[in-house]
């Protein structure tokens, strides 16, 4: 009995971890052999599960984050990767009050759903609102906000590629606290960053107070069109001046450590030339980070998984990286998980081949960027793999990187996107809806086929790719 089971453990240890081999089939071939049996495996939707289960949410620079990583470097190990290491820095964190509140005082008194922005100072204030329709009405009013609450009502743009969160919205969360203290206001409040009318609000970085700056709040959908209502009531003369309360209880903790977690399938032919692939550990506090970002940075696990499932050994080094505390800005000298790795790994830039991330949901991949190369055999072969998944190559190369990678970029590493059909995405975003419920596995599977197909068509040929020049060094 005894004997029989230790057998059986054995041979199911060999089962598990197999040598890994030089592949058989032509690159072209063997990628598309590991794109269509991605398609059936469910093992980003499973470490989505997993993490998000054991953890919860995984704030940037907290013990969850931590606790994360160490657990994430013992499962790749076991899942058979050469080696998995966690790679500390040191970190500012920022961590909610347990009370943030915000509501109406007057002339109609209310509860509106509000949240702290991440880096907003703690305090509470009650004053008058000075209410704005976007972002442009409030940098062209000349209006006197002194010892007012600065409100911005502007709705987000919804689109397959996220437009609407980067150059129309997102400096109203990044920049709009810090321009309202300028002008002498008490505090800030914003719609969310949202493209859903339910009434969550979308936690979200500004740019770091280190406590010095004003209260700063996003409101849910529904609550921005609420106050809309009556700042036009008011305009009509229907309705006296808009009075908030708001109280954040936030804590700026004194410097601890964030973390990197690093893993490697070392390379048969050319080790020292490295594939970095990944996505964040860390997520918001509000929801359990299962879109943004398990679902990221366990797509780049599955595509790497994948080869390894198949025993395959690449030409090149693949390295897996799940960045730490990608969620919050920074004070000077501290920076995110993509900033501390490219630090610490600089001198190893020439030698990266590529960079990829995945930082943009859990939903099908659509299109893709990829880097420019001679190799006019590579553009060709790419649209062979990736067209049966429903994925059209974009005609310009890639000019820039991911959240985490672009650091890479402009050290000289060429950057590829698969890029994924944000229509949805930033209905969930920061909110605490970010959960494993939100995921169909289907969809996952597309976006790890198109990744497993994508990386053997580097990590297992030759292929080379036009470095882009390295930015000027900036201080
Ligand atoms: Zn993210």
């Amino acid at each position: 009995m005894k004997a029989i089971a230790a057998g059986l453990l054995a041979a199911l240890a060999l089962a598990a971890a197999p040598a890994l081999a030089k592949p058989v089939l032509t690159p072209e071939a063997q990628a598309g052999v590991l794109r269509d049996d991605a398609l059936q495996s469910n093992a980003a939707y499973q470490w989505v599960s997993d993490i998000t289960t054991r953890f919860g949410a995984r704030p940037a620079g907290s013990a969850k984050e931590r606790a994360a990583g160490e657990w994430a470097a013992a499962r790749l190990k076991a899942m058979g990767f050469d080696t998995a290491v966690v790679e500390s820095f040191p970190y500012h964190a920022w961590v909610r009050g347990a009370n943030d509140s915000i509501e109406i005082t007057g002339p109609f008194p209310q509860k509106l759903a509000g949240v702290a922005l991440g880096g907003s100072t703690a305090g509470e204030v009650e004053a008058e609102a000075v209410i704005f329709d976007s972002w442009q009405a409030f940098v062209d009013s000349t209006a006197d906000v002194t010892g007012k609450i600065v409100v911005i009502l502007q709705p987000m743009a919804r689109s397959t590629a996220g437009e609407g969160y980067g150059a129309t919205s997102g400096p109203i969360r990044w920049a709009g606290p810090m321009a309202a203290q300028k002008r002498g206001a008490v505090g800030f409040v914003m719609r969310s960053l949202s493209t859903d009318d339910h009434r969550f609000p979308h936690a979200g970085a500004t740019n770091w107070s280190d406590g010095k700056g004003i209260p700063a709040m996003a409101i849910s959908s529904p609550d921005a069109e609420q106050l809309g209502r009556i700042s036009a009531m008011q305009r009509k003369g229907e309705a006296g001046p808009v009075k908030i309360h708001m109280t954040s209880g936030a804590v700026f903790p004194p410097v601890g450590t964030s973390v990197n977690v690093v893993a490697e399938i070392k390379g048969s032919e050319h080790p020292e030339q490295v594939v970095v692939i990944g996505g964040h550990l860390d997520s918001w506090d509000l929801g359990t980070g299962a879109i943004d970002d398990a679902a990221g940075h366990a797509i780049a696990i599955a595509a790497a998984k994948s080869i390894l499932d198949h025993g395959l050994r690449p030409k090149r080094t693949i390295r897996v990286v799940l960045w730490g505390s990608e969620e919050m800005s920074q004070p000077e000298g501290f920076g995110s998980g993509g900033f501390n790795y490219a630090r610490a790994h600089a001198a190893e830039a020439p030698n990266m081949v590529a960079a990829m991330e995945a930082d943009f949901g859990a939903d099908k991949v659509i299109t893709a960027t990829l880097p420019a190369t001679a190799d006019a055999a590579y553009g060709k072969t790419m649209n062979r793999l990736l067209t049966p998944l429903g994925i059209a190559i974009k005609r310009e190369p890639s000019t820039e990187g991911d959240s985490d990678t672009d650091v890479l970029y402009n050290l000289g590493v060429p950057c590829l996107t698969l890029n994924q059909d944000g229509y949805d995405y930033f209905n969930t975003h920061h909110t605490p809806d970010d959960v494993l419920d939100r995921i169909h596995p289907e969809n996952l599977n597309q976006v790890v086929a198109a990744w497993s197909a994508t990386l053997w068509m580097i990590a297992g040929s030759d292929v080379t790719f036009t470095r882009p020049e390295p930015a000027k060094a900036e201080k």
